[in-house]
C-alpha cells in the first residue's frame, strides 16, 4: 500500500510539473531546483511544529528525495541550488563543525551553494570543512579569505544550458559583522553586496545571457539589491527564513524563497528566448517535503542514520514534560522566553536576565523533552555573561528594542509597559526591577549570552556603547543551564505572566 501511495505522489508530482511552459526550438528550458536555512535538520519534523496532528516533513533524505523526483521529471536543463545556512541547528552539525552537513551535501549535489552567516559559527575551522570537503561548486562573491589571499569559494560561476550561458554570483548578508561572534571572523572581509555584485556583473556582463544571485541575504535586502544593481534576472535567496509561495518581482527580477529547515523544495522553470536571450516566460512554486510522499533517498538515509548512531542516546534520552507547548511569539512575551530568561537569572543571580528571540529556533509540542530538544532550541554554544547597567540605560534600552526591525528581547526580574500609541522614547512606562520601580541612577545587575554583547553586536542590540564596560564570562553555556533546568523540574508548566503590557 506504502509503495502504491508513493506511486500515486510522484505522479501527482509529474503532472503538477507538466503544466511547465512547453518548449519550442526557439527556446531553451531550464528548472532551478532551490532550497536554504536547511540548518542541519537532517531528521524529519512536524509541519507546524507545535500541532500535535501536523504532517511530517523535511528530513535530509526527504529533501534529497524530492531534489531527485524534480530532476527526474523534467525533460530538459535542471540546476540545484543551496543558498546557505546548512549548518546550526543539531547537535551532530556542532559535533562535526559541520561536516555532518558537507558529508550528506555531496550526495544531494547541489550545482552552487553560496555561504550562509551560520557557516562561520565554528569559526575558520567550520568553514575550512566546508571547502575542503565539498565537492560542489561554491560560490562567495563577496567574502575574501584575507589570510589565503582569495575568495572563501568562486567568485562567481559561468555554466551553458544549451544556448543560454548563466552567470552566478553568491552573497551573504552586509549584516555580517553583528551575525555571529566576532572571533569566528578573524581573517574574513565582507565587501558590500550592491558594489560586489555591480562590479562581478560588470566582469562577466559579456560572457552571460543572464545573472542568477544566490542570496544569503533576506528578502528585504534582495529586494534592495534587485533594485540597485541593474541586470539580475533571478535571485534564489534564504536568510530571513521567508516562506515565499509566490515569487517576488522587482525591477523585472524574479525572488525566490523557500522558508527553512527543509519543510518545502523551490522550483523555478523558466523560458529563454535563444535569439533575445530573454525569459519569456517561467512557473514557480514551492513543494512540501511530505515524508509520506516519497521513498527517502537511500544513501543520505544511511548517512544520516550512521551520524545520528554516532552519537549513542545521549542526546535522545528524556529529560522532563512539557505540559503546555513552548511557542516563541514574534514581539511579545513568550511562555518560552519567559521561562529561558527566568532560567538563567536564577543561575546566575542577577537583577534582570535577557533572552533574544531570535535566539530561540524552534517552537515545541506538550510532551516528552530531550537533551535534543534543548540543543534544537537553542543551538548555539552560547556562554552567559553578566555586567552592569543604569536604570537610564535600561530605559533607553528597552526604548531601542519596541523600535521595528529588532531582535526583540525577553526578559526575567523585570516588567514594563510598552504604549505602542505613544511618541518613540515614551512608549515605555512603569518599568520596575524586583517588584520595585526603576531607579535611573542605580546600577542593575544583568546577564545575557555572550553573542548580544559582543563587540561588534553591542551597540545595535542594546542601543547603548560597549566602551568603559567590564562584562564577566561564565564557563555555563546557557543550554547546558536549561537541561539541567530541566531535569530539576521534571515537570514544565511554563506561561506568560503580563512582564510585557502592550497597550494598543
Ligand atoms: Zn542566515
Amino acid at each position: 500500500m506504502k509503495k502504491m501511495l508513493n506511486f500515486v505522489a510522484a505522479f501527482l508530482l509529474i503532472l503538477h510539473c507538466s503544466a511547465i511552459v512547453a518548449a519550442d526550438s526557439h527556446s531553451e528550458r531550464i528548472r532551478f531546483i532551490y532550497f536554504n536555512d536547511f540548518h542541519s535538520q537532517n531528521l524529519p519534523l512536524k509541519q507546524d511544529e507545535v500541532a500535535s496532528s501536523s504532517p511530517l516533513v523535511g528530513g535530509a533524505a526527504t529533501l534529497a528525495a524530492y531534489i531527485d523526483l524534480f530532476k527526474q521529471n523534467f525533460d530538459s536543463h535542471v540546476f540545484v541550488i543551496d543558498a546557505g545556512d546548512d549548518y546550526q541547528g543539531s547537535p551532530i552539525c556542532e559535533i562535526t563543525k559541520g561536516f555532518s552537513q558537507v558529508k550528506i551535501l555531496n550526495v544531494i549535489m547541489p550545482d552552487i551553494m553560496t555561504i550562509g552567516n551560520h557557516e562561520f559559527d565554528y569559526g575558520r575551522d567550520g568553514i575550512n570543512i566546508l571547502i575542503e570537503n565539498a565537492k560542489f561548486p561554491i560560490v562567495t562573491t563577496n567574502i575574501l579569505d584575507k589570510i589565503r589571499e582569495t575568495y572563501v569559494g568562486e567568485k562567481h560561476l559561468i555554466r551553458k544550458f544549451g544556448n543560454i550561458r548563466i552567470g552566478f554570483i553568491g552573497l551573504i548578508s552586509n549584516s555580517m559583522p553583528k551575525l555571529t561572534q566576532e572571533e569566528n571572523l578573524e581573517g574574513y572581509t565582507f565587501l558590500n553586496t550592491h558594489l560586489a555584485a555591480r562590479a562581478t556583473i560588470e566582469e562577466i556582463r559579456d560572457q552571460v545571457d543572464l545573472i542568477v544571485v544566490v542570496s544569503h541575504c533576506g528578502d528585504v535586502a534582495d529586494i534592495s539589491l534587485a533594485r540597485k544593481v541593474e541586470d539580475i534576472d533571478i535571485i534564489i535567496g534564504g536568510h530571513s527564513h521567508k516562506t515565499l509561495f509566490k515569487p517576488l518581482i522587482k525591477n523585472n527580477t524574479i525572488i525566490c524563497q523557500a522558508g527553512y529547515k527543509g519543510k518545502y523544495v523551490g522550483i523555478l522553470d523558466i523560458l529563454v528566448d535563444v535569439e533575445s536571450k530573454k525569459i519569456t516566460k517561467y512557473q514557480t512554486w514551492l513543494e512540501d517535503t511530505f515524508v509520506d510522499n516519497v521513498q527517502p533517498n537511500p544513501l543520505v538515509k544511511h548517512i544520516v542514520d550512521s551520524l545520528e548512531n554516532s552519537i549513542g542516546d545521549k542526546f535522545t534520552t528524556v529529560i522532563g514534560h512539557l505540559e503546555t507547548p513552548w511557542v516563541r511569539g514574534r514581539r511579545e512575551e513568550s511562555n518560552i522566553g519567559n521561562w529561558i530568561a527566568d532560567a538563567i537569572r536564577e543561575y546566575e543571580g542577577t537583577d534582570v536576565s535577557i533572552q533574544n528571540r531570535n535566539g530561540i529556533r524552534k517552537d515545541q509540542a506538550g510532551g516528552d523533552i530531550a537533551v535534543k530538544d534543548i540543543w534544537e532550541i537553542m543551538p548555539f554554544a552560547n556562554k552567559l555573561v553578566s555586567f552592569e547597567l543604569t536604570g537610564s540605560e535600561i530605559k533607553a534600552m528597552l526604548e531601542k528594542n519596541v523600535a521595528a526591525g529588532t531582535d526583540f528581547m525577553l526578559f526575567s526580574g523585570l516588567r514594563y509597559e510598552w504604549n505602542t500609541r505613544a511618541k518613540p522614547g515614551e512608549r515605555i512606562q512603569n518599568i520596575s526591577i524586583s517588584g520595585r520601580p526603576l531607579q535611573v541612577n542605580t546600577s542593575y545587575t544583568i546577564c545575557t549570552n555572550d553573542y548580544l554583547v559582543n563587540p561588534n553586536k553591542f551597540s545595535d542590540a542594546f542601543g547603548l556603547s560597549r566602551a568603559g564596560r567590564t562584562f564577566e564570562y561564565s564557563e555555563q553555556t546557557i543550554r547546558e543551564i536549561l537541561v539541567e533546568k530541566v531535569k530539576a523540574e521534571k515537570t514544565i508548566q511554563s506561561t506568560t505572566d503580563g512582564r510585557i503590557k502592550i497597550i494598543r
